[in-house]
């Protein structure tokens, strides 16, 4: 008997008292065709076979485990060892699932994918393989976030999608959300929308943690490889919680193993303007699931922060909230100014630009590892890589060099040319 894993199809989506399908009645019949669909090719081994070859050879799948020698030196604890995600296609491990369901949503005959987006590298990798796959492609963005993350949108466009803002509300992620739900609703037949983490209504969750479950399981093969054993303890930043649910889920059962998730306390929890979901979260259900939101007493999702863009979201998947009850993944987190810290550790000891959100697992691993034996085994999971965050590193970090370099291009007249 599993204790820690359900068949959230026989639960209908529930895990523990979270999760579940509050989507609008219009929207059923296509949720529940998705999970059809998903079961099916679930069993179809030819599909299986497909996704493997395209994360091996179109990703670069097995991404390395890294024994990171100058790290564990430096913190003098645990053997630490690092899973670089940020090695695959786009830079994170975003295109694992969204390599997974642009297969789901070709083998359903949709002929268009819609993905909202906050930082927007949910929106690049959905932008991506709908260039690959042949599928048009519409991403909606609250207007503010495309002003924040311009190259993202850069991208997407020039890969072929048509970049929709949204005007209305915060123009930030949950706006865009709202978007993309009312544009699938609008256009069922032909389209799918593809949900960048282990959130949104069931069967979603599941599917997205399922797709990026290859995480975890090659992290067994890997360890095992190095080091003869399974490890002690694994760290990973938590968003809506996908690259976490896809390292940790292959572990559930393994009871020795210390499981940490880290969210953003972005200025301080005290502040208030953090991302921390355990920290204050109340349980609500919001965007089509039931969990843990950051919110007011009238249920309104509270504006949050974190220099990460990617952690800067007022939800958490659900099999997080249950996992967290349970006391089986213990949830920790990392302020802006430890992330920062981290990450310029990392890059001095390794040579590693890790992406911001990856830098708050790596400042757990910083506060954890000096008081474990060196006979200790730390994985951390960098879900990314940061090139994508130079724009915000190079302005927290007051980088004069940088800032003239913006100032000499805009004087430059990009628009004259
Ligand atoms: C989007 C993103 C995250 C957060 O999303 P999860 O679903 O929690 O994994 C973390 N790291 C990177 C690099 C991301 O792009």
């Amino acid at each position: 008997m599993k204790k820690y894993i359900v068949d959230s199809f026989e639960s209908e989506g529930h895990f523990g008292p979270y999760g579940g399908r509050y989507a609008p009645e219009m929207l059923i019949p296509a949720l529940v065709a998705l999970e059809k669909a998903y079961r099916e090719a679930q069993q179809d081994s030819s599909f299986v076979a497909e996704f493997e070859k395209l994360l091996a050879t179109y990703s670069g799948r097995p991404t390395p485990l890294y024994f990171a020698e100058n790290l564990t030196r430096k913190l003098g604890g645990a053997r630490i060892y690092l899973k670089q995600e940020g090695l695959g296609q786009t830079g994170s491990h975003k295109i694992n699932n969204a390599i997974g369901q642009a297969l789901l949503a070709r083998r359903m005959g949709k002929k268009r994918l819609i993905a909202e987006t906050g930082a927007g590298q949910h929106g690049l990798a959905t932008a991506t393989v709908a260039a690959r796959f042949g599928f048009e492609c519409e991403i909606f963005m609250g207007e503010l976030d495309m002003k924040r993350q311009r190259p993202n949108v850069f991208w997407m466009e020039q890969l072929g999608a048509k970049v929709t803002p949204v005007l209305y509300g915060t123009r930030t992620l949950k706006d865009a959300v709202n978007e993309s739900i009312k544009n699938w609703i609008e256009n069922l037949e032909t389209t799918h929308l593809l949900v960048g983490s282990v959130v949104s209504a069931h069967p979603y969750p599941t599917i997205v943690r399922d797709f990026q479950s290859v995480i975890g399981r090659e992290i067994r093969d890997q360890i095992m490889e190095e080091e003869g054993r399974l490890p002690d303890c694994l760290i990973a930043c938590v968003g809506g919680g996908s690259n976490s649910l896809g390292m940790f889920y292959p572990f559930l059962e393994d009871e020795g193993i210390e499981m940490v998730g880290v969210e953003a306390a972005g200025l301080g929890i005290e502040s208030g303007k953090h991302s921390a979901r355990f920290q204050g979260g109340k349980k609500g259900i919001v965007e089509g699931y039931k969990s843990y939101f950051l919110q007011d007493d009238d249920g309104q999702t509270l504006t949050t922060h974190s220099v990460a863009a990617g952690l800067d979201y007022a939800g958490i998947g659900p099999e997080h909230a249950w996992l967290h009850d349970l006391g089986r993944i213990e949830y920790t987190h990392a302020t802006d100014q430890e992330a920062l810290e981290a990450l310029k550790l990392l890059l001095k000891t390794e040579g590693l630009i890790p992406a911001l959100e990856s830098a708050h697992a790596v400042a757990e691993a910083v506060k954890r590892s000096p008081g474990m034996g060196s006979d200790q085994i730390i994985v951390i999971n960098l879900s990314g890589r940061g090139d994508k965050d130079i724009f915000i590193v190079a302005e927290v970090l007051k980088d004069k060099a940088w800032l003239e370099f913006l100032k000499a291009k805009v004087k430059e007249g990009y628009g004259d040319q």
